[in-house]
């Protein structure tokens, strides 16, 4: 791995590291020299990361590090300084919705699922910039989420912590993205649920060539998915490499894994 803020594959490509021949894909997103906060203090100090065209990016940090204030920064969601390119386009100064309709949806943590609505109504609402028919996407992600299908008619407030993540996702899919943003997906759920929910985000990939970038505290789980990762400290990106290479570092073994070495 490399211990600096710069990430060792910061350029116009940057390189797949799953088991098979690395690849060289395009960007989709690149972020240069991120900033925000809240008021006056400043929680995000200059981030630089990339997204490539089918990969999944994690963000690794531990509670309050700044996972979340940099999901909303690339949503749209606070003000924010730098650069954010999006399929090549700057979008550091766009709003939540413009940032939404050009193809990046956010699954927020905690899920945000309309807890009075119905699951059927939540997926309606997902797809609101979605022109045309929904049905083909509605009988694609009720295939991939059978739990969802037996449940269309109860209310999302009524399911299970993971049936709500899956909930959210799905939702969040309904509008077409090419990137998905996942804050904290494991964030309360049982391992074996966060396993599930991990093996389908994989798929997303795999089946579907979806762009993620994912925060997590969950670094075992995350970092065997992610082709790519980022470690952030009280805002700063302070190590980068492959999913693999820093789940086998024993730095992050002994910080996220509690693996004294
Ligand atoms: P967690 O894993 O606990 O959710 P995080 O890595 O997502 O943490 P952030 O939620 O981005 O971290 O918070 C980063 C810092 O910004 C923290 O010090 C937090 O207290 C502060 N912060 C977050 N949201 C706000 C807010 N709305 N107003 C003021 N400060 C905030």
């Amino acid at each position: 791995m490399s211990g600096t803020g710069e990430p060792s594959v910061d350029s116009s490509s940057v390189e797949s590291s799953s088991a098979a021949p690395a690849t060289t894909v395009t960007p989709i997103l690149k972020v240069t020299g991120l900033r925000a906060g809240y008021g006056p203090i400043e929680v995000l100090h200059g981030l630089d990361f990339t997204v490539g065209t089918g990969e999944i990016v994690v963000i690794l940090g531990a509670n309050g590090a700044g996972k979340t204030t940099t999901m909303r920064c690339v949503s749209g969601l606070i003000e924010r300084h730098g650069s954010i390119m999006f399929e090549g386009r700057e979008i550091v100064g766009a709003r939540p919705d413009a940032v939404l309709r050009s193809g990046i949806s956010q699954v927020p943590q905690g899920r945000g699922t309309f807890t009075d609505l119905t699951v059927h109504d939540n997926m309606l609402a997902g797809a609101y910039t979605v022109k045309g028919s929904r049905d083909a996407d509605l009988g694609y992600w009720y295939e991939t989420f059978p739990r969802l299908a037996e449940r269309k008619d109860q209310k999302a407030g009524s399911l299970s912590g993971g049936e709500q993540q899956m909930l959210a996702i799905a939702r969040a899919m309904m509008n077409q993205p090419k990137l998905l943003l996942c804050d904290e997906p494991s964030l309360g759920l049982a391992p074996i649920i966060t396993q599930e929910l991990f093996r389908i985000l994989g798929r997303l990939r795999n089946e579907l060539g979806m762009s993620l970038l994912i925060v997590e505290q969950n670094a075992g789980l995350s970092l065997a998915l992610a082709d790519r990762a980022y470690v952030l400290e009280t805002g700063t990106i302070v190590a980068t490499g492959t999913g693999a290479e820093l789940l086998g570092d024993d730095t992050i073994k002994e910080a996220y894994l509690g693996v004294v070495s």
